[in-house]
């Protein structure tokens, strides 16, 4: 079902009152986690005015530590959607549970999966079954091709709503906490008819490195980016230091912006 050979024309995924594929270039934007709503606020406006169209928020936190902060859960999914009804930004979060998923699909515009979940295959089943559109990250060490199964899983269920994220994979290196795969957008964009966007902020781990690798997913042909932002990354819960601040996020979109065609 994900296969070009089958389904030539690039797909276009409506997300809330936007669209990811085809023309257009998509950026979301947001916490990793949502805290509290005044920081979400904050931070839906900041990104909306800067250009950006989806706000991204976790409320269910799969931490690699069982002792990190692990999402607010239903009250983080109020606080997004509030978000995204004051600003008119389409909102996506992360589902790690059957449980998470009813909950969510009352609120977000798009459901999440996490790279860690990507082989999850009975979430993925009743993620498609959903209906709404799935962003589906690619696993830490998962192939293409595992990757494409996976999409495949949700497509099953008669969900063809699909969008693919490189957000970067585990290999020898040290020096970033992931290795973005670059190489991915032009591979998915020939085997495949879905969205591809990327998310340079879980690829390095490292701020400094975001807008680099950003405009190499712009270059590279990619439908889009996530870009995790904080109004004071010092202080967030998690993902501190790969999060970028508002006015760098800003400088980032204006930087972009002659490369790329916004809705
Ligand atoms: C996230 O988007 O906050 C996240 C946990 O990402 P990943 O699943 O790619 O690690
Ligand atoms: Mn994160």
């Amino acid at each position: 079902l994900s296969n070009r050979k089958f389904h030539p024309k690039s797909s276009v995924i409506k997300v809330g009152n936007t669209t990811i594929g085809g023309d257009e270039f998509v950026i979301m934007s947001g916490p990793c986690a949502v805290e509290n709503e005044e920081q979400v606020i904050e931070t839906a406006r900041s990104i909306q005015a800067s250009g950006a169209q989806i706000l991204r928020g976790g409320a269910y936190k799969p931490r690699t530590s069982p002792y990190s902060f692990q999402g607010l859960e239903e009250e983080g999914l109020k606080i997004m959607r509030k978000a995204g009804d004051e600003t008119g930004l389409s909102i996506v979060c992360e589902v790690t549970s059957l449980e998470a998923i009813e909950s969510a699909s009352k609120y977000v515009d798009m459901l999440q999966i996490g790279a860690r979940n990507m082989q999850n295959f009975y979430l993925l089943k009743e993620a498609g079954k959903t209906g709404l559109p799935i962003l589906l990250k690619r696993g830490l060490s998962a192939t293409i091709d595992e990757w494409l199964n996976a999409s495949e899983y949700i497509m099953a269920e008669g969900n063809p709503n699909v969008v693919l994220c490189e957000r970067g994979i585990r290999t020898f290196e040290t020096a970033t906490r992931n290795t973005l795969d670059i190489s991915a957008v032009p591979v998915i964009k020939e085997k495949s008819h879905l969205p591809i966007i990327v998310d340079p902020s879980h690829a390095t781990g490292i701020r400094k490195y975001v807008a680099p690798l950003s405009k190499s997913a712009v270059a590279a042909g990619a439908d889009g980016l996530m870009i995790e932002t904080h109004p004071n990354p010092a202080i967030a819960l998690s993902d501190g230091p790969q999060s970028l601040t508002l006015p760098e996020f800003d400088r980032l979109c204006k930087e972009l912006k002659p490369y790329i065609e916004l809705t």
